[in-house]
Order: structure tokens, then C-alpha cells, then sequence
């Protein structure tokens, strides 16, 4: 059991009148979320979006469009991070499944039964779990409450479970902790999502969170203590 003293709906509710309204995501389409995810390695949010902005006007992103590119432009685009060669081999690898498995249009895959949908974007380089479900989320597929690692660290630390030596052990305890107070909605999830993923790269950091600064210290288990 957690031992959080603050609602989930509150909390976002909190972020968002400290935050004002959050980014809407990158792209709706699964497509172009597996290629943001993997252009521009540890790249900020902000390069990224150049970048992928970058893909879109010279090569594009459909997968055809992608395995007739040069490896050394998608290489170029992929200095937005810190191994652009291994980033262009995963665009390319990328299209490839897509063309190959999918016919280059995911969003069939998608409509399949939650368990094979996920199956069908781990398939993917850099997918795991969270991946997968914040896809699922994005492109508004099934209605489930994706948190990346920002996300995580927010909740564990108001306190809805304790932080496991295992990240995936982790994100089940805080995913079965929150379940009950989730929204249905697609608008109030991804809202959720992006508040929390806000909140976890401003404040609430890794290092040396500015538990000072934050709206929801008085309720949250971890800055009640520092
Ligand atoms: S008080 Fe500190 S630990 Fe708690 S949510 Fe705010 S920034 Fe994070």
C-alpha cells in the first residue's frame, strides 16, 4: 500500500495550476512515436523536436521514404544526440519492420486485443512497456495510464509506492497503486502524462529535486522529509 496522502486528480490538478496547460504529444500517429522516440539519442525534448522536424522535411517518415535515404543523412539528423550512427540504424531498422510486418501503416496492429498491440510495438527498437502503453495512450488506441520515468519518480515519491531496485517492479507497484483513481478519458490521461513527465524534469529531478519551489510539498511523502 502507498502511503500518499494526495488524490491522483488532485495532484494533476495542482500540476497543472503551477505548469498551465500541458504540450500536447509530439504526433498522433505510432509511426512517427517509435521514431521520436529513437532519432536523436538522450537528445532534449527540445532538439529532438528539430530534428524529427528535420526527418519530416527531407526525407519524411514513412518507412519507404526512410529505406531509400542515405545512412549518412539520417545519420546527420541523428547529431541532434550523442550516437547519431546508431540512431540512423535504428530509423532504418525501423522501417524496415514497419514495411516488412506491418505494410507500413501501424494503426491496424493496433485495433488488435491490448496484449498483441503492445506485442506489436515492442517489436520495435527502444519499446518496452512504458513505450508501448504511451503510444497506445497517444494515438488514443486504448485508455491506459502511461508513465514514463519522470512520471514514475513523481508518484513514487508522493508516496503511492516505495521505489524497487527493479524499474519494472517499480512501475507495476505505482501502476496497480493508482489504478482505481485513474480518469477514463483520453484527454485527462495525456494530460496526466504530460504534467507528471513535466513535473519529474523541472522539480521533482532525479538529483537534487527543488522540493522548495514545488505546489504539492505539504502533501507529498518524500519532500515532507527533506
Ligand atoms: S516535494 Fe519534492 S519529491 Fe515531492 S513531488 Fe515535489 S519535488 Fe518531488
Amino acid at each position: 500500500m502507498g502511503k500518499q496522502t494526495i488524490a491522483f486528480s488532485v495532484l494533476v490538478d495542482e500540476l497543472q495550476r503551477h505548469y498551465g496547460s500541458p504540450a500536447p504529444p509530439p504526433s498522433t500517429d505510432p509511426l512517427e512515436l517509435i521514431i521520436w522516440e529513437n532519432i536523436a539519442y538522450l537528445a532534449s525534448d527540445e532538439r529532438r523536436a528539430e530534428a524529427f522536424a528535420t526527418l519530416k522535411q527531407t526525407i519524411g517518415t514513412r518507412p519507404e521514404q526512410i529505406l531509400a535515404a542515405k545512412h549518412s543523412a539520417l545519420a546527420a539528423i541523428g547529431k541532434a544526440g550523442i550516437l547519431p550512427d546508431i540512431s540512423a540504424e535504428k530509423l532504418l531498422a525501423i522501417a524496415k519492420i514497419a514495411y516488412e510486418e506491418f505494410d507500413s501503416d501501424l494503426r491496424t496492429a493496433l485495433k488488435k486485443p491490448l496484449p498483441q498491440a503492445k506485442k506489436a510495438l515492442k517489436r520495435f527498437p527502444s519499446i518496452g512497456d512504458p513505450g508501448a502503453e504511451k503510444i497506445l495512450l497517444f494515438t488514443r488506441s486504448y485508455p491506459v495510464m502511461a508513465l514514463d520515468s519522470n512520471g514514475l519518480r513523481v508518484l513514487y515519491r508522493v508516496g503511492f509506492a516505495e521505489e524497487q531496485k527493479n524499474y519494472s517492479a517499480t512501475y507495476r507497484l505505482v501502476q496497480d497503486a493508482i489504478r482505481e483513481q485513474l480518469p477514463r478519458d483520453y484527454d485527462s490521461l495525456i494530460r496526466a502524462h504530460q504534467l507528471l513527465r513535466q513535473h519529474g524534469q523541472e522539480l521533482c529531478k532525479r538529483s537534487k529535486p527543488r522540493c522548495s519551489e514545488c505546489p504539492v510539498r505539504d502533501t507529498c511523502n518524500y519532500g515532507r522529509k527533506v
